[in-house]
């Protein structure tokens, strides 16, 4: 089944602002909440929806990303982007990822309630923060996309207390205060009829526990520095400046919270031949004045080895060859690929012997040698079937 596109899940137009899409997605949480449809298996799958489109388009590098790329660029497969988002999250990942949205996060507390009121507890989620990377990529990996493994050194959950940030992983208890939701709950009366509002709990700072041995590791945090090797799926067609995300792979969160999100920013290496322009590539093909009266044959660098081209004979300076497809992907994968274009220029020569210049002197008399740019080739560019021996 193809995936739904996020803007239409939530019924907003493409520049929507950010409130308008917080108020779409408050709308369709509240209409597909599983406690106003139990046992409602289209109700669930579109409350799973709106949650995945809102985790992207309420987040604006996502957003930027997601406008840039698409789904493709979303990426729900195993190995690369987003990992953490595909389709078949659970209802408990839904609610433990929306955790700081649900909570003081910006829903108003009659939302946040309702959410609490569901029986799942809201406890506070620590969050990791985000990380950026840079990684430079050769026109050749841009072309066909690449599998970049990268190292980044980044906090990693402690592996002594496994992320408790408690000694032994288990010197800790549940919090008296509020008996480990996390929060305190207090209801009010409104026109509405009774409302329930829910605030961190004082005592555990919304964690819900309380660590009575600090792990030694690492101090009660639950995390240290380390690194990580992680492997990222680029697409073809990426550019210079584009950034893509890996749900998840930023710096591990305190005491086994939601970790960040991982930034990578795409640097191009420059190819020695081959110059690009958006989809296209560009080469500059020198020949000498006698191939371009009589015709020759090139072989010209492509981003997939040598391809092999036609001059026709009487080709003039400037004169631009197609070479279609055999451009970039474009990282939109429905836009289809773009061309070579190859520029050819006639080298003048600059040094000549007595004899090369009077054999030029004398072919220059020549009627045929005149300038005539009349007849000069009125689409500049040839097709692909022209050029191709
Ligand atoms: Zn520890
Ligand atoms: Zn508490």
């Amino acid at each position: 089944m193809s995936k739904r596109d996020y803007y239409e899940i939530l019924e907003v137009s493409r520049n929507a602002t950010p409130e308008e899409i917080k108020k779409a997605y408050r709308q369709q949480a509240l209409k597909y909440h599983p406690d106003k449809n139990p046992d409602n298996k289209a109700a669930e799958e579109k409350f799973k929806e709106a949650a995945e489109a809102y985790e992207v388009l309420s987040d604006a590098e996502k957003r930027k990303r997601y406008d840039q790329f698409g789904h493709a660029g979303m990426g729900n497969n195993a190995s690369g982007f987003g990992g953490g988002f595909s389709g078949s999250m659970s209802m408990d990942d839904i609610f433990r990822h929306f955790g700081d949205i649900f909570g003081g996060g910006g829903f108003d507390d009659s939302f946040g309630s309702m959410f609490g009121g569901g029986g799942r507890g809201r406890r506070a989620v620590n969050r990791g923060s985000n990380l950026r990377v840079k990684v430079r990529l050769t026109l050749d990996e841009i072309a066909h996309g690449v599998e970049k493994k990268i190292k980044v050194n980044k906090y990693i959950q402690c592996t002594t207390c496994k992320g408790t940030g408690a000694k032994g992983g288990s010197a800790y208890q549940t919090c008296s205060t509020c008996h480990g939701s996390g929060t305190v709950t207090r209801v009010t009366s409104t026109f509405l009829g009774q409302m329930q509002t829910s605030s961190p709990c004082p005592q555990c700072g919304g964690e819900g526990q309380i660590i009575t041995d600090k792990c030694q590791s690492c101090a009660g945090n639950g995390i240290v520095k380390g690194e990580e090797v992680i492997s990222i799926r680029i697409p073809a067609g990426v550019a210079e400046g584009m950034q893509l995300s890996v749900n998840g792979k930023g710096n591990a969160a305190a005491r086994s919270g939601v970790p960040g999100d991982l930034f990578v920013q795409i640097e191009e290496i420059a190819h020695p031949d081959l110059i690009r322009d958006g989809d296209n590539l560009h080469y500059e093909h020198y020949i000498t004045i006698t191939e371009a009266a009589l015709g020759t044959s090139a072989e010209i660098p492509t981003i997939d080895g040598k391809a092999k081209i036609k001059i026709e004979p009487g080709t003039q300076s400037g004169k631009v060859l197609r070479l279609k497809g055999k451009g970039l992907a474009n990282v939109n994968q429905w836009e289809g690929k773009g061309d070579l274009l190859i520029t050819i220029h006639v080298w003048i020569p600059r040094n000549l012997s007595k004899e090369e210049k009077a054999t030029l002197e004398k072919l220059g008399n020549s009627p045929n040698f005149k300038p005539n740019p009349s007849a000069r080739d009125k689409n500049i560019f040839s097709r692909m079937k022209d050029i191709f021996e």
